[in-house]
């Protein structure tokens, strides 16, 4: 089997052999309880995947001074990505996002999206990108089967943008996002970080792109990282102020389901588009986590802010899925009821590329 070329070519990893390794469609006949939960009350249906941890932006709170090349370890081979989705599957998993670094730079994406979509059980499978490209990859990702796209873009005003992701594409990137609305994707969500100083005051801008566009606009609350508590201090934005703005507006917020995940969201009939609110620092955010993490290399992390990740990778390959199913199950057990953010302990985590967010 081929390997995959990255578009960062310095980062060009070595090419890797062939791990031939499929569940049977019988472990989807588990029985209902077999799916994913910890201690602590919580089921997890979503998974969020890394496939790569280069990324080629330099977003100031994130990879300020670029992706450095370091341990050339190769990104989990499809082969691997499909074990693991079968496993999470037959697990209760039904949606499984892939993200990064950038995953639109590994060029075998088209492949890992249908690898994913074909997968029984899976029911929705979401990319999350910097938007790189969108307008030329796009259709192919509708091809293999994508279901949902999210786009970050932090601002609206190109030279702001440009400064906080090192990159002027603004332009670009939103005629790809025309183009995918155009598609017939679910919802289109766009994330902006919360950024003060930046795009705290660009609340109207971000109002009038929405009420023309329909998308859904969500923006994220700074969460500190092990390399940026400098940055954080100088621009964190409660996104508290914005949802008081939001209601005082006519806004209303939707109610939430059961098995919704963390954002806050909220319509307004007036608006084609709708807005969520992710805030990391409110209370009880975590009571409604319904996801795991893997990274590019196979760790699976319990939390974006938790312990280094455990490897499974040596239990992705052919004969090893009971026992990775197991170690998942036995490793939920250490889940902690919610992270550690607020005493401004950020866990083992540096920058979010290294897990995809
Ligand atoms: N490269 C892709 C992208 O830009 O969407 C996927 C990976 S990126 C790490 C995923 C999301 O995490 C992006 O929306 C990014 O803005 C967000 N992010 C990165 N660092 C963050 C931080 N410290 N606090 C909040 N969001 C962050």
């Amino acid at each position: 089997m081929p390997g995959f070329r990255l578009e960062l070519d310095s980062c060009e990893p070595e090419p890797y052999g062939s791990v031939a390794s499929v569940l049977s469609p019988d472990a989807l006949q588990q029985p209902a309880d077999s799916q994913f939960k910890d201690t602590h009350g919580r089921r997890f249906s979503y998974l969020r995947l890394s496939i790569t941890d280069v990324c080629n932006f330099r977003c100031d709170y994130c990879l300020p001074d670029g992706y450095q090349c370091g341990d050339k370890t190769q990104p989990l081979s499809v082969d691997e990505i499909r074990t693991l989705a079968s496993t999470f599957a037959a697990h209760g998993t039904r949606k499984v996002r892939i993200t990064g670094g950038e995953p639109v730079l590994r060029d075998d994406l088209p492949e890992i999206i249908r690898v994913l979509k074909q997968t029984p059980g899976i029911e929705t499978v979401a990319l999350t990108t910097n938007g790189y490209k969108i307008n030329q990859h796009i259709d192919s990702w509708k091809d293999a089967g994508l279901d949902q796209l999210n786009v970050s873009i932090d601002s609206l005003v190109p030279k702001v943008f440009h400064k906080i992701t090192g990159h002027n594409r603004l332009h670009e990137i939103l005629t790809g996002l025309d183009r995918a609305l155009t598609l017939g994707f679910g919802r289109v969500k766009v994330n902006a970080v919360l950024l003060k100083g930046h795009n705290g005051d660009q609340l109207n801008r971000f109002l009038d792109w929405v009420k023309t566009t329909p998308i859904t606009l969500r923006f994220i609350e700074l969460m500190e990282t092990g390399q940026n508590p400098a940055y954080f201090t100088e621009h964190h934005l409660s996104g508290e102020s914005i949802k008081q703005r939001l209601l005082v507006a006519g806004w209303k917020q939707k109610m939430r389901s059961k098995d919704a995940g963390p954002a806050q969201e909220f319509h307004h009939p007036d608006y084609q588009g709708s807005i969520g609110l992710i805030m990391p620092y409110s209370k009880d955010f975590c009571s409604s986590c319904n996801r795991l993490r893997i990274s590019a290399l196979g760790k699976l992390h319990l939390c974006l802010f938790g312990e280094q990740g455990y490897d499974l990778r040596p239990l992705m390959s052919d004969g090893k899925q009971q026992q990775l199913e197991t170690a998942i199950q036995e490793l939920l057990l250490n889940k902690k009821a919610t992270h550690f953010l607020h005493q401004g302990n950020t866990g083992a985590i540096q920058h979010f590329a290294q897990i995809g967010g």
